[in-house]
């Protein structure tokens, strides 16, 4: 995230300050201070009934090309489980249901800044997919069969969600 040179309400440039014990801009005019919170998303761990992991091939930067878990942005009002299955279902039409949440993970990536990222283990009936301008490709595959996941918080969901047994 870029830093901002002039105060967002009155216009007037920022100084640096100790805030509540970090260093953060601030406006010596209206007072205004940067206080910089993560932005939550939502990843879903999807399994189909067969127990087979959904992949997605991402057809966009950030990571384009790369197979990863489904997931976006949380939106204002919306639940973390439902953000996360809406991502789900928009990306590859899949209705799924939440299983277990398998972690909270704080990250700094690029272009975007702060995340705070929820993965869920989501569980789905009917695995028909549908994929949409996000993605490449996308499939369901056994375990020894699932194309290389290189995005490092990916590789650590799917780490932790083998802590997990199958709800079902
Ligand atoms: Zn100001």
């Amino acid at each position: 995230m870029k830093a901002y040179s002039f105060c967002p309400v009155c216009g007037t440039m920022l100084e640096r300050g100790m805030i509540d014990g970090r260093e953060r801009q601030l406006c010596l005019s209206c007072s205004w201070v940067h206080y910089i919170n993560p932005l939550p998303a939502a990843i879903a761990y999807t399994v189909n009934r067969n127990e087979e992991l959904l992949v997605v091939r991402r057809a966009h930067e950030p990571a384009c090309n790369e197979w990863s878990l489904p997931g976006g942005f949380i939106e204002a009002g919306e639940k973390a489980e439902e953000g996360c299955l809406r991502e789900l279902m928009e990306e590859t039409s899949l209705e799924g249901k939440i299983d277990a949440l398998i972690g909270i993970y704080p990250r700094q990536v690029e272009p975007y800044g702060s995340l705070l990222v929820l993965a869920y283990r989501v569980v789905v009936d009917d695995d028909a997919i549908t994929i949409n301008h996000e993605l490449s490709d996308a499939g369901f595959y056994q375990e020894h069969l699932i194309p290389e996941v290189r995005i490092p918080l990916h590789q650590e969901i799917m780490r932790d969600a083998a802590l997990y047994e199958p709800v079902q």
